[in-house]
């Protein structure tokens, strides 16, 4: 039997509360004989600041380099407002981020139908949408050097950010994009500004470099980074994997969430370069933050953090047949009119964090 390290960090707020309910889908997967998950937990965030003074320590840092995969919470809060900048919560992500070397973002924008109405988009456009948006997460204009705001002392100052990509940065993620999309509907569109960038005309020879040495089987078209972000709002199920920089990323997996409803659904993979024992490092988490507004009040929606538990079974444990068990169920609860706050529709059923979880594993337990 296949067997694989976890690291739980939960983090703050919220993040411990979602984080409960997927320790118990983890003893669910362990349940079904076909994969052994070992689970540790550490601190992460405001929780590991108040706990030792950095938002993670070097220990947790050994632990999530041990590990297969990390699925982590939310970190942050207003009570952590006034810490030292390089020990602010968001410094433990980053520093997981950084040293796990994890390049390649993955953002799943799925519609339910039984959440179809909750979209800006009309129904039609979005009942049943499936799209993975790859972003480029180590590289481009966000770390680019120079960066800086030079005073040119006549009352004006010069602005820099420096959009960069070498070869290789562009080789791993289409790398990423191409298997990927060979395990979804075959097609990737590679999004990038050709026309008036020049890291633009060396991210579309790259992937079509790639694309034509290694994944001869699987379609690609080539967008223009604005041309696609008016395409995900007027016909987003054309897509199926979208591959794009850095800021381009950041821009287009929002828009393309937002198609999908609430951020409390929204599920996130992280991951880095396989070795040569076919090991990548991996972090899990959902896309919404530590939500101090409802946190300690089990409202929050469990969903997000579940949906990034089955990316997990499937990305990092190779578990596809139990992370289809965890969509499945997912959907059938939503189908069955259960709603967290965050999504509630007239008509349907207003539950708890707790009651989510209880629900989806119910439904998970059926399906064995
Ligand atoms: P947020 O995502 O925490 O919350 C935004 C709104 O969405 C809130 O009204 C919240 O109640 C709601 N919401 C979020 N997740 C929900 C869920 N699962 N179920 C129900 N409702 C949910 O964003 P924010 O309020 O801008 O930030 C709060 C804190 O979280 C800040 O300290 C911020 O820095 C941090 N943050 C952390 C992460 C992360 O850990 N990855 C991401 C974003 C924000």
């Amino acid at each position: 039997m296949a067997s694989f390290k976890l690291l739980l960090l939960p983090g703050d707020g919220i993040g411990t509360e979602v984080m409960d309910e997927v320790s118990r889908l983890v003893d669910w997967a362990n349940g079904t004989g076909v994969i052994k998950i070992e689970t540790e937990s550490d601190l992460v965030g405001g929780c590991a600041y108040d706990d030792h003074g950095e938002a993670i320590s070097e220990s947790a840092m050994a632990l999530a380099h041990a590990a297969h995969a990390v699925m982590l919470g939310a970190v942050g809060g207003p009570k952590w407002d006034g810490v030292p900048y390089e020990k602010r919560p968001e410094a433990g992500l980053l520093r997981l981020r950084k040293d796990l070397e994890l390049f390649a973002n993955l953002r799943p924008a799925i519609c339910y139908p039984a959440l179809a109405e909750a979209s800006s988009l009309k129904r039609e456009l979005v009942e049943g949408l499936d799209i993975m948006i790859v972003r480029e997460l180590t590289g481009g204009v966000y770390f680019g050097e120079p960066k800086e705001i030079t005073d040119l002392g006549d009352g004006q100052k010069l602005a820099v950010d420096t959009q960069i990509y070498q070869t290789y940065e562009i080789e791993r993620i289409a790398h990423v994009a191409f298997d990927l999309a060979r395990k979804r509907g075959n097609l990737v569109h590679s999004a990038e500004k050709r026309n008036v960038m020049k890291t633009g005309v060396l991210w579309n020879e790259v992937v079509t470099q790639v694309h034509s040495e290694n994944y001869a089987d699987v379609n690609l078209e080539h967008i223009l980074a604005d041309n696609c972000a008016m395409q995900l709002v007027r016909a987003p199920k054309q897509f199926d994997v979208i591959v794009t920089d850095n800021l381009f990323g950041d821009v287009l997996s929002d828009e393309a969430a937002m198609a999908t409803g609430s951020l409390g659904m929204l599920p996130s993979a992280s991951l880095g370069a396989m070795d040569s024992e076919g090991r990548r490092p991996a972090m899990y988490e959902p896309v919404h933050g530590s939500a101090p507004d409802i946190a300690g009040h089990g409202k929050a929606n469990p969903i997000a953090t579940i949906a990034s538990f089955a990316m997990c079974l499937r990305y990092s444990f190779d578990q596809g047949d139990l992370a289809d068990k965890i969509e499945s169920a997912i959907a059938t609860v939503l189908e069955q009119g259960l709603r967290t706050g965050d999504i509630a529709q007239e008509g349907c059923k207003l539950v708890g964090t707790r009651q989510m979880g209880d629900a989806i594993v119910a439904a998970v337990q059926r399906s064995n």
